[in-house]
C-alpha cells in the first residue's frame, strides 16, 4: 500500500518493534527507538517553522543519527536534502545554495573533514543563519562527533527537546505518497550536479522492487559503508532491509578489514560493495581468519566486475548471491538486476534486467518495476531493440523535475520517459547493456566516434594504467579527439606510441590527434570516484593554448 515515507517507517515501528534497524559498532537502534527519535526531531523542526515549502539539508556521513534526521524531514512534509560529505568548500556552497535549503542537519566533522569550519568561510555567522551567502538558509543543527560545541548552534540534542515541548508539532506537514520527499543530487560526472526530485513511493517502490528480487528474506541484515546521500546506500541499503524488518549495519568509512570484522561480528548476511571494495575485501589477509559464515549475498554496482571476481566471491566469501545492477539518480536508484541464478557471463556483459515490480496495491504483482527501450541521440526516435542508441526508460520510480532547472528537466523528462543520457542496447532476451554516455561521444571530421573503444585498445597496453578519450573544440574540425593517459607505475610510454598502436587498430578517424599524460591523482573526480570528462576537456584546451 503506498504511504509516505514517515507512514512506512510508523507502520514497520508497530510491526517490528524491538527489532534492530540501524546498527553501528557503538549502537543498536531498534526501529521503535529510530521512530521515536524521529518524531521528536521533526516536532523541532516544525517548532522552528519548518513545513512542507521547505528544504532540509543532512550533511552527515552514515552515522546512526542519519536515519532518525532523514525520516524526521519526511515528517514535517519538508523535502530531505541528503548531501555528499566528501564535497569541498565550492562544492558545499553550491548545493547549500542551489537548493535553497531552510535548515541544514550537520556534525562537527569527519576523516579530516571540518563541517564548522568549511561553513566558516562559506557563509560566516552561520549560527545565526546562512546571511548574505545562504539567503535562505535559518538554522544549523550540529551533532558534535569529536567533543567539540559551537557556541549559539544549536545540538541536534536540543532540537529532540525543542521537539519534546512542541509534541504533536509536526503533525500538520503530513504528506501523500505522490509528494515529493527526497531531492537527490546526481554524481555531477558530466557537470554540476543537478538536484533530483522523487516522491515517498518512487524510492520505496525502488527498494521494494530490490527486496523482492534479491528475494531478502524476514530480518536480513545488510552491511554497507556506501553513503546514504546516495541512492545505492539509501535505497538498496536502507529502505529494501526496512521493508523487510531488517537491520542496516553501517560503516561510516570503506576499510576492508574493519569490513571483513563487521561481517563476523554483526553477523551480516548482504552487503553492497562497488567493485574495488570487493577486490580489497579479497586481498586483505584477515579474510581466513574471519568467520563470514553469515554471509551469502552481495550486491555490486556503479561498474562492471570481470568474471573472476564473481568466482572467488563464490569460492572464497561463500557468497552464493552476487547481483550487479544499474541505475541513476533521476530513475529512483537502481532499476536493473542480474539475478543470482543467472549465468557469471551475463553478470559480466550485462546489468540486468528491470527489476520486479510487487508493492501491494500496484496492479501488476510480480510485472515489471520500470519499461525501457532505447532512443536515437541525436533525434531522441525509438530504435528497435537490439540496435545501440540512448537508453530511456518510464515507470513510476521516476524523477519528477530536477529541482530549478526547468531546461534540463525538459531535456531529460521527454513524455514520460527519461532519457538517460547513456548508451546502450537490449539484447533478445530483455537484458541490458551500457556502453557509454553520449554526452561523452564526440565528432570528428563528421564521424561519430565511441570513447569507449578507443579506451579499451588503450587500457589493454601494458604501459598505460588508465585512458580517457575526448573531443576538444576545433575551429577547423568542429572537433578533435584527444586522448588523456595515465601510465603505469614504472611505464615510460610515448605520444608516438601511443598514437602509432591508434593507427594499426582503429580507423583513421579515430585515431586522437593529441595524447596528454597525467597522474592519477591530477584527474579530475566527482566525490563518488568518477572521472569528469568536462573537466579533462577545459584542461586539454589549457595545455594546448
Ligand atoms: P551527473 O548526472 O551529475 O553527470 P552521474 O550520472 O554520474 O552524474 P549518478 O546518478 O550518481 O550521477 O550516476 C548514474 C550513472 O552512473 C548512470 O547514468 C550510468 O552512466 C552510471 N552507471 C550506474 N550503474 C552502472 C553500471 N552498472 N554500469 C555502467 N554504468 C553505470
Ligand atoms: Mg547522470
Amino acid at each position: 500500500e503506498p504511504m509516505a515515507l514517515d507512514a512506512r517507517l510508523d507502520r514497520c515501528a508497530d510491526r517490528y518493534a524491538d527489532r534492530p534497524l540501524v546498527v553501528t559498532d557503538d549502537v543498536t537502534w531498534t526501529y521503535a527507538q529510530v521512530r521515536d527519535l524521529s518524531v521528536r526531531l521533526a516536532d523541532g523542526l516544525a517548532a522552528l517553522g519548518i513545513g512542507p515549502e521547505h528544504r532540509v539539508g543532512i550533511l552527515m556521513t552514515n552515522y546512526p543519527e542519519f536515519v532518525p534526521a532523514k525520516f524526521a524531514a519526511a515528517r514535517t512534509g519538508a523535502i530531505s536534502v541528503p548531501l555528499n560529505f566528501r564535497y569541498r568548500r565550492e562544492e558545499l556552497a553550491y548545493v547549500l545554495r542551489q537548493s535553497q535549503c531552510s535548515v541544514l542537519i550537520t556534525m562537527t566533522g569527519f576523516d579530516g573533514m571540518d563541517y564548522l569550519a568549511m561553513l566558516d568561510e562559506i557563509a560566516p555567522g552561520w549560527e545565526r543563519g546562512g546571511g548574505e551567502a545562504l539567503p535562505d538558509l535559518r538554522h544549523v543543527v550540529v551533532l558534535s562527533t569529536d567533543g567539540r560545541e559551537r557556541d549559539g548552534a544549536m545540538t541536534l540534542d536540543e532540537l529532540a527537546q525543542l521537539g519534546d515541548r512542541n509534541p504533536g508539532a509536526s503533525a500538520a506537514g503530513r504528506r501523500a505518497p505522490g509528494d515529493v520527499g527526497d531531492m537527490l543530487y546526481t554524481s555531477g560526472t558530466t557537470g554540476s550536479p543537478k538536484g533530483v526530485l522523487v516522491t515517498h513511493d518512487a524510492v520505496q517502490r525502488t527498494a521494494y522492487g530490490s527486496a523482492l528480487t534479491r528475494a531478502f528474506q524476514d530480518g536480513r541484515r545488510v552491511l554497507f559503508s556506501l553513503p546514504c546521500y546516495h541512492m545505492f546506500g539509501y535505497v538498496e541499503g536502507l529502505l529494501a532491509t526496512m521493508l523487510v524488518g531488517g537491520a542496516v549495519v553501517m560503516q561510516t568509512g570503506f576499510d576492508p578489514g574493519e569490513y571483513l570484522r563487521a561481517i563476523e561480528q554483526h553477523r551480516a548476511d548482504d552487503m553492497l560493495c562497488v567493485p574495488t571494495m570487493t577486490v580489497a575485501l579479497l586481498e586483505h589477509p584477515d579474510r581466513k581468519r574471519r568467520d563470514l559464515s553469515s554471509l551469502t549475498a552481495l550486491l555490486s554496482g556503479a561498474a562492471p566486475a570481470p568474471a573472476w571476481l564473481y568466482e572467488r566471491c563464490r569460492d572464497d566469501l561463500g557468497v552464493t548471491e552476487m547481483t550487479t545492477g544499474y541505475g541513476m539518480t533521476e530513475c529512483g536508484g537502481a532499476m536493473t538486476l542480474t539475478l543470482p541464478e543467472d549465468p557469471i557471463e551475463r553478470h559480466v556483459t550485462t546489468v540486468g534486467r528491470p527489476k520486479l515490480a510487487g508493492a501491494a496495491g500496484l496492479p501488476e504483482r510480480g510485472g515489471a518495476l520500470v519499461e525501457y527501450a532505447v532512443a536515437d541521440p541525436a533525434t531522441g526516435a525509438r530504435l528497435a531493440d537490439g540496435e545501440e542508441g540512448e537508453l530511456i526508460s518510464r515507470g513510476p520510480t521516476m524523477m519528477t523535475a530536477f529541482w530549478g532547472k526547468p531546461e534540463e528537466t525538459a531535456q531529460t523528462l521527454r513524455d514520460g520517459w527519461v532519457f538517460s543520457g547513456d548508451l546502450g542496447r537490449i539484447t533478445p532476451d530483455g537484458y541490458l547493456q551500457v556502453t557509454g554516455r553520449s554526452k561523452e561521444l564526440y565528432k570528428s571530421g563528421g564521424e561519430l566516434v565511441m570513447p569507449k573503444e578507443i579506451e579499451e585498445l588503450l587500457c589493454a597496453h601494458d604501459g598505460i594504467s588508465q585512458a580517457f578519450a575526448i573531443g576538444v573544440p576545433d575551429d577547423r574540425w568542429g572537433e578533435i579527439g584527444l586522448v588523456w593517459i595515465v601510465r603505469a607505475p614504472g611505464a615510460t610510454v610515448t605520444e608516438e606510441e601511443v598514437i602509432a598502436l591508434c593507427k594499426q587498430r582503429l580507423a583513421r578517424f579515430k585515431v586522437p590527434k593529441h595524447v596528454l599524460f597525467a597522474s592519477a591523482e591530477e584527474l579530475p573526480m566527482t566525490p563518488t570516484g568518477k572521472v569528469q570528462k568536462f573537466r579533462l576537456v577545459t584542461r586539454a584546451q589549457e595545455r594546448l593554448s
